[in-house]
């Protein structure tokens, strides 16, 4: 994590946690995440509900701060994962059930199997032994159903479990997207470079990554609306994922960040990858849907390092960070690999000095 960027999250904690005290609401781990997000601004509906609370003389207490983490923030996933665990809970205990019945009437079976066997040693009148016969018949045919019922039980508990164990792996796949751009989410991407790291090191096969953030963003936002910033941001991920191959992973880093690990890629061949996604960003010439109404273009900029025998997956993603500052700061629309960052950071400050 660069220092810029601890600073930026620092400021959101310090002012998530500056409006739970102010507003009385208790600081549980969900509460904090809502108005940390709040301070992000990273949502603007949730933004604009909040606000129309303050702007009323209200402040949002702890039922209120329950709704809006409903609304806004928890995720379906979750409930999905909650909603199959319990189905599973359910069927396991359905097939407890079936078995100790079962065991209940075998052991009943058995019991009976063996006072006939002491009759029979003492008893051996015609009558006694129909009579026997006729109990160990029915005892048989009782034994007979409660089988029946239970391979029936069993059956269905098999097609349910099959059918559990398709949404399971539905749940688990969604739970590695990010929900709005439908490319890899946050969690599936440090999973993914994890193992990149892992494979680059037994391998000794280069490894890249590349950061990307779309270029005034908040301002295309601020001018169009955040609904339509939806749509870029998935234009954006769709341009990414399409311009990288194999076993690439592109991915949602957060708010308008991407990301790429780039397996078996040197510095110079991540640099064009970069650039190829930059200019098909830059190509797209962006239309609103409901109007047709033209927006223009977007750009980004690109941020690209490659791995060392040192690094950890933080020391990568911040130095690939750097680079991203430095395109950022050299006028953005552009990719600074680690290579040029020095002498880009030159160039701007003497380009400052000179002025
Ligand atoms: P820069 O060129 O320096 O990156 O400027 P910027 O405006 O893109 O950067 P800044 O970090 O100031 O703002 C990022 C904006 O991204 C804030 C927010 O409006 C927008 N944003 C983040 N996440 C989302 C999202 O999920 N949907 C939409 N529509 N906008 C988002
Ligand atoms: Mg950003
Ligand atoms: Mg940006």
């Amino acid at each position: 994590m660069s220092e810029q960027e601890y600073k930026r999250a620092l400021g959101y904690a310090n002012a998530a946690l500056d409006l739970l005290r102010r507003s009385g609401i208790p600081p549980y781990p969900q509460f904090y995440e809502l108005l940390y997000t709040y301070s992000t601004g990273v949502n603007p509906d949730l933004n604009n509900r909040i606000n129309a609370i303050f702007r009323d003389g209200g402040s949002p207490d702890a039922d209120l701060a329950e709704t809006l983490y409903n609304e806004f923030l928890k995720s379906d996933v979750n409930d999905r994962m909650n909603h199959v665990s319990q189905r599973m809970h359910d069927r396991i205990e359905a097939v407890h059930h079936a078995i100790d019945a079962a065991l209940l009437t075998a052991h009943a079976y058995s019991g009976s199997l063996e006072a006939a066997t002491g009759d029979l040693e003492k008893t051996i009148s015609p009558a006694a032994i129909s009579a026997l016969a006729k109990r160990l018949l029915k005892e048989t045919l009782h034994m007979q159903e409660t089988n029946l019922s239970l391979e029936q039980k069993l059956q269905d508990s098999r097609d349910d479990i099959a059918g559990l164990q398709r949404d399971l792996d539905d749940v688990r796949r969604e739970s590695l997207l990010d929900p709005l751009t439908k490319i890899a989410n946050r969690k599936s991407f440090d999973e993914g470079l994890a193992e990149a790291i892992g494979n680059a090191l037994s391998s000794s096969s280069p490894l890249s990554l590349m950061i990307a953030d779309i270029d005034h963003f908040k301002s295309f936002n601020d001018t169009y609306g955040h609904q339509t910033g939806d749509q870029v941001l998935r234009l954006v991920a769709m341009t990414l994922k399409s311009n990288i191959k194999g076993k690439d992973l592109a991915a949602r880093y957060g708010g308008e960040e991407f990301v790429a690990v780039l397996p078996s890629t040197d510095l110079a061949g991540a640099v064009i990858v970069a650039e190829n996604v930059r200019k098909a960003i830059q190509a797209k010439e962006l239309l609103k849907r409901s109007t047709n109404e033209k927006l223009g273009r977007i750009t980004a900029s690109f941020g690209v390092a490659v791995f060392q025998q040192t690094d950890t997956a933080a020391s990568l993603i911040e130095r690939a960070d750097r680079c991203l500052y430095g395109a950022k700061r050299a006028g953005r629309n552009r990719v600074v690999s680690e290579d040029e960052l020095n002498s880009v950071l030159e160039r701007i400050s003497a380009g400052a000095s000179a002025a």
